[in-house]
């Protein structure tokens, strides 16, 4: 009975502290879209980056043609085409080829990984041509989504600032990462050019965009959560280049990542230290960081069976922690809610913040906006994802939620890259 008040006591803390009552996410927006603002004044003006991303045209629906994507990531990358029919049609056909990257190019060279690349592109391009024509001494245009931090200079350069996730190549590092894929394409003898660099949020605002002019932004919630936006040019007071004519520029926020599996860690380790309410464990893998990652709490969290089962078996599996009772399987179910709930209603925070910034969240002439939302998290987590949908409609009002959607928009940075190379070359 000690230990279950004890473990009570545990989990209520935790209730208290991640409490996300309406009146403080408003202060959330507010804080985030005047963050953007700041962030748009001068470079260093925030902590929320607001990087430009020089895509001053989305694509429209209208575009057509043979359009090439190249998505480089994680350990994949994925190489893609489309053909694009016109207002009509739409996108008439689209293949893609997935190929992953051999470990030891990854802390190679850069003229190997990129030589690699290009080679594996050239190869698709020659095996999909057979058969489709392209317009005689016409470039074929190639969108490339290049998901490391990356300092632009124009749409179609950017400099490396540092890799990321198991990519150690050096002398790439400062060196714009367009020229170098450039480079290895014209030694593969494909003639092909770079339209456009941009990241996942961008490709899932354009892969949005082409089908749905209403859609104002692109948001990821994966491994880390970035969003993209399309901002008025004149907004942008750290701009120095010449106003692009179109007169809107897109830009990318960058937030911290959602590290929920790893928070609910040091809650349950917390929990087993104070109230030993699993039973005497030398508690080794509830001490190992990042143990405990986010799918497996998704896992416990949608657990429908009546005794909980997938919660044991997980608690086994991953914790080496056995004989649980059913209650103790309850609260940690509560625990992964109270987790996940705090940060699907923040990303609906920050999600009103863009709204804000953009000036549709008071439903000035019923404006449609839609935001456009790609990512694991958002695609497999589904209570995460119910949560930021229900917490924006509570943020938003009844009357202002009617003219605001949020879309699962599926492989932006895929697609999304392609399409960019289409609206930048018109
Ligand atoms: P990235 O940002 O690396 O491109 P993705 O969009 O591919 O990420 O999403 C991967 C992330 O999604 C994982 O790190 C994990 O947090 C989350 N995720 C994947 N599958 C699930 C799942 N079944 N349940 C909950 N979260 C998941
Ligand atoms: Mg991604």
């Amino acid at each position: 009975v000690e230990v279950e008040v004890e473990a009570k006591k545990v989990v209520a803390e935790l209730r208290e502290r991640c409490a996300t009552p309406a009146s403080l996410l408003w202060d959330v927006a507010a804080a985030m879209a005047g963050e953007m603002g700041a962030g748009l004044e001068k470079e260093g003006g925030s902590r929320v980056k607001m990087l430009l991303s020089y895509v001053d045209k989305l694509p429209t629906g209208r575009e057509e043609g043979l359009f090439y994507g190249l998505d480089l990531g994680g350990t994949n990358f994925r190489v893609l085409k489309v053909h694009l029919g016109g207002s009509k049609k739409h996108v008439v056909n689209s293949e893609s080829r997935e190929v992953s990257i051999p470990p030891h190019l990854m802390s190679g060279t850069s003229s190997e990984l990129f030589g690699f690349i290009a080679g594996e592109l050239g190869k698709f391009v020659a095996e999909e041509e057979e058969g489709t024509d392209m317009p005689n001494g016409k470039k074929k245009e190639l969108g490339f989504t290049f998901s490391f931090p990356v300092r632009q200079r124009s749409v179609a350069s950017g400099t490396l600032v540092k890799w990321t996730k198991a990519f150690s190549i050096d002398d790439a590092v400062g060196e714009d990462v367009v020229a170098e894929l450039q480079t290895a394409m014209v030694k593969q003898g494909l003639d092909m050019h770079v339209a456009a660099l941009i990241n996942d949020a961008v490709g899932t605002l354009a892969g949005a965009r082409y089908y749905d002019e209403d859609v104002v932004a692109g948001v990821i919630f994966g491994t880390g959560t970035n969003a993209a936006y399309v901002e008025k040019a004149n907004a942008i007071p750290k701009w120095e280049g010449e106003l692009p004519n179109s007169g809107d520029m897109i830009y990318e926020k960058l937030t911290s990542g959602m590290y929920l599996g790893e928070i609910v860690r040091r809650v349950l380790l917390k929990l087993s230290l104070q109230s030993g309410i699993f039973g005497a464990i030398d508690n080794s893998k509830l001490k190992t960081h990042f143990h405990l990652r986010t799918p497996h709490i998704s896992a416990m969290h949608h657990d429908e069976t009546p005794d909980l089962k997938i919660v044991a078996e997980k608690l086994h599996q991953i914790l080496e922690i056995t004989d649980t009772s059913l209650e103790t399987r309850k609260m940690v179910v509560e625990i992964c809610d109270i987790v996940t709930r705090r940060a699907a209603r923040l990303a609906a925070a920050g999600v009103a913040g863009i709204l804000m910034k953009l000036g549709r969240n008071g439903g000035i002439d019923n404006q449609r906006s839609v935001i456009a939302i790609d990512g694991g998290l958002f695609e497999h987590y589904i209570k995460f994802r119910e949560c930021l949908e229900s917490t924006l409609g509570e943020l938003l009002g009844e009357e202002v939620s009617k003219s605001v959607a949020v879309k699962h928009a599926n492989d932006g940075s895929g697609i999304g890259a392609a399409l960019i190379a289409a609206s930048q070359s018109r």
